[in-house]
């Protein structure tokens, strides 16, 4: 028999394949994983290529030690995706494809246990009476355990082993005291995909009669015919949800195997979507949905996975990683907030899951659908070039909800006048909260900083309280009462007296939630406030109570930043205030004019959806600005096309792409000098007369945890050049020396 070699991806950042020798009786087929020796390390692969020959000396090559029987092989589609995104954010294949597998799968010594039964325990409600109040105090591990149990309603053994080594005698103690059950489930690889019933009833829910422009949205994706990508472009309200819900309806029932990818930014913030799904599709027969975003306890996410692997599950719902999930039948995608930045990863491959939604589409030849209210200009650009297909619901769903009004408060008209305001807070907006309060009613107060106030000063001296690792002010937070770093999480106590001159007269400057939070419960007396921000949702499930307090009426006024924008459908929210919002007007990054306006519109978007009217009132010294009007007028169509043309002046993207080498030095000086050197060696390539190369730059905030920071940004006209730049690039930065780190990001957002 003559020797059988593989083709390796492992997780490394060389973008090569590694050949082994294969024993085995029955070869790998490619996209198996298998454990291989790697240095003195074992380390999961990836097969990509099976062959009869190696050009690796004979005496140099390694065995395969053993094939994963637990994961059935990843399929070539699967394995050009991989491929397409390591090629094109300029990784190694094994750098994208190994990360996207569940956790299990990347440990050789816990693949037997994935084809083993699995404990699981859930709460019963005894146990949630009792829990976790019956624990003594100090006793943080039981309390921890009770805690995940609570949140999560269901624990897998090896889950609740992660969180204590005991746990699970704890867990038989729980179980004889009637707190908890336990069910042995099948094996993670093998288990059929939860019960779509889970949370949901299975009855047969009355459909609303869809509006004639969802109709025709929904009979455009039914109907597509192989590739087709489609911008849903709808105000906030116009029910995009019921277009996503009918389409797939659609296209499930008439392929019983076909398999839907439905993305969402924060699937935590939206719960009212995931239950939107559940309760429809548990109606049709047995339609299974299984969730994928980080916030799933492990062992969940593993079952999860491989019920979309194996197509048991026929829908996935989840954040930007489940673009990368295998899903041998994938019929549709569809891209709820396409604009949102929360699709793009910020660390380790730097990739957008938008952009490879359309990617893997055309590569199956599938309809996609990117929704928004406020699309990004980057698609846009595509619809109005014919590329996408535009889809308009330009009407709110619910016949009597209409879009509100908005006002723009001219805060220096306001001083000048002399009106009173309190702590920034105008006059007019208090007087509209009041009003919505005597009515009964709900208001919003947005503005985007948390904490209690930006900086601590001193008046005498001029200190101001920095941050002794970072490059920046620290922010006050007085519930906590301390001083937090937001770039690295220092903290300490909030001094008593300025520690340069002794002056007790310090101050806060500036205004974040929690100062906003108190002011309300003053200046509107009797209202009932509630905060929500990363701050108040720090513990794991917190954000859903608050937003159910909320939605059951027992809150007049919520105050909070961009979490309480997102796609909440609140009925009895009347009146949004929006503070602070004029300081992205003028930020040196080119995209926070887009970013503000999808903010406002989508906080905007809060307000009169159950048909109260509706009304925004947005504090500004800048009434006149042109990004006010759009927002009053409900113009995303003029801001995007007046936007898009300034961009095309100004030679940015969508017009041109771009690309960011970004070094982390021990001195800014290293970090500026690795950039040039790596700025004249793209110089001599032969494509440099195809890109253009901007001087190396520190970044706004330069010093993070000691760590200096600066970039480079490239850019080109044609995609082609400016790949091909990149590749041949990269062999030369892995020759310069200086730096902790560097990183390449292909199309950044941040800039
Ligand atoms: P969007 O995501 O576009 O902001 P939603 O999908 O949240 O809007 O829908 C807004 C509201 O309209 C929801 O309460 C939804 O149930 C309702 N709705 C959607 N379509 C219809 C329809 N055809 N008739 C009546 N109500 C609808
Ligand atoms: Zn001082
Ligand atoms: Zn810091």
């Amino acid at each position: 028999m003559s020797p059988v070699f593989v083709r390796v991806a492992l997780d490394h950042p060389l973008p090569t394949l590694f050949d082994y020798r294969c024993d085995a009786t029955e070869p790998p087929q490619p996209g198996t994983l298998v454990s291989v020796p790697f240095g003195r390390r074992q380390v999961v692969g990836l097969v990509c290529e099976v062959t009869a020959h190696s050009d690796v000396p004979a005496d140099k090559l390694r065995a395969v030690d053993a094939i994963c029987e637990a994961c059935p092989p990843l399929s070539d589609e699967w394995l050009a995706l991989a491929a397409f995104a390591a090629d094109y954010y300029q990784r190694g294949l094994g750098e994208v494809a190994l990360p996207a597998l569940p956790q299990a799968l990347r440990d050789p010594s816990r693949w037997a246990r994935l084809l083993a039964p699995q404990e699981r325990y859930s709460l019963l409600p005894a146990g949630r009476a009792a829990l976790p109040d019956a624990l003594p105090a100090r006793a943080s591990a039981l309390r921890r355990l009770a805690q995940a149990l609570i949140e999560a309603d269901a624990l897998l053994a090896a889950d609740a082993r992660v969180i204590h080594p005991k746990a699970v005698a704890t867990l038989d103690a729980w179980q004889a005291e009637g707190w908890v059950a336990l069910e042995v489930t099948e094996a993670a690889a093998l288990g059929a995909a939860p019960s779509v019933c889970d949370g949901a009833q299975a009855v047969s829910p009355t459909l609303p009669t869809l509006t004639d422009e969802q109709a025709a949205a929904v009979e455009a994706i039914r109907d597509a015919d192989g590739f087709a990508p489609f911008l849903l472009h709808g105000v906030t309200g116009s029910g995009k949800t019921e277009v996503y819900l009918r389409a797939l309806a659609a296209i499930l029932a008439a392929r019983p195997d076909a398999q839907a990818l439905v993305l969402v930014p924060e699937i935590n913030l939206t719960p009212q979507f995931e239950a939107a799904f559940r309760a429809r599709f548990a109606a049709l027969n047995g339609t299974s949905i299984v969730t994928l975003h980080s916030g799933l306890a492990e062992g969940e996410r593993a079952r999860n996975w491989f019920a979309a692997h194996s197509g048991r599950a026929r829908i996935v719902l989840g954040t930007r990683l489940a673009i990368l999930a295998s899903l041998p039948k994938l019929a549709i995608i569809v891209v709820d907030e396409e604009h949102d930045p929360a699709y793009k990863q910020q660390e380790g491959l730097r990739y957008s899951a938008r952009d490879l939604a359309i990617w893997r589409a055309k590569q199956l030849g599938l309809p996609v659908v990117l929704g928004s209210a406020t699309p990004s200009l980057e698609s846009w650009w595509q619809a109005d070039q014919g590329r996408y297909t535009r889809l308009t619901l330009s009407r709110r769903a619910v016949a009597e909800a209409v879009l509100p009004t908005v006002k723009l408060i001219d805060l220096e008209e306001e001083r000048r006048r002399g009106r009173a305001s309190v702590e920034g807070l105008s006059g007019p907006l208090i007087a509209a909260l009041k009003t919505r309060l005597e009515k009964g009613e709900q208001s919003l107060v947005f503005l985007n900083r948390r904490g209690y106030a930006p900086q601590l000063a001193c008046d005498a001296c001029g200190w101001v309280a920095g941050c002794p690792r970072c490059s920046a002010y620290v922010v006050l937070h007085k519930p906590e009462r301390a001083l937090r770093c937001h770039h690295c999480g220092w903290e300490a106590r909030i001094p008593r007296s300025c520690p340069d001159c002794g002056n007790v007269d310090i101050a806060p400057l500036g205004r974040g939630t929690q100062r906003v939070e108190e002011t309300l419960a003053t200046a509107v007396p009797g209202a009932r406030v509630l905060r929500i921000d990363a701050d108040s949702t720090r513990r794991k499930g917190s954000a859903q109570a608050l937003f159910s307090d909320v939605h059951a009426g027992d809150v007049d006024i919520l105050v909070g930043t961009q979490m309480i924008a997102k796609g909440h459908d609140f009925q009895r929210v009347s009146l949004v205030g929006v503070l602070n919002a004029d300081t992205a007007l003028f930020s040196h990054d080119f995209r926070a004019s887009e970013r503000l306006f999808a903010q406002l519109m989508q906080v905007s978007g809060r307000a009169g959806r159950a048909g109260l009217p509706g009304e925004v009132l947005v504090q500004t010294r800048y009434p006149r600005h042109a990004l006010y009007h759009a927002l009053a007028r409900h113009d995303y169509v003029g801001f995007a096309n007046s936007t898009l043309a300034e961009r095309r002046d100004a030679h940015l993207p969508p017009f041109v792409y771009q690309a960011l080498l970004r070094a982390e030095g021990r001195t800014l000086e290293a970090a500026l000098a690795f950039l040039q050197q790596a700025a004249a060696a793209l110089a001599e390539m032969p494509s440099a007369g195809r890109v253009t190369v901007y001087d190396a730059v520190p970044l706004t905030i330069v010093k993070v945890m000691h760590v200096h920071r600066a970039q480079l940004l490239i850019e080109s006209a044609s995609r082609g050049a400016l790949q091909a730049t990149l590749r041949a690039w990269q062999p030369i930065l892995r020759t310069l020396k200086g730096v902790l780190r560097w990183n390449l990001e292909v199309d950044p957002l941040d800039i």
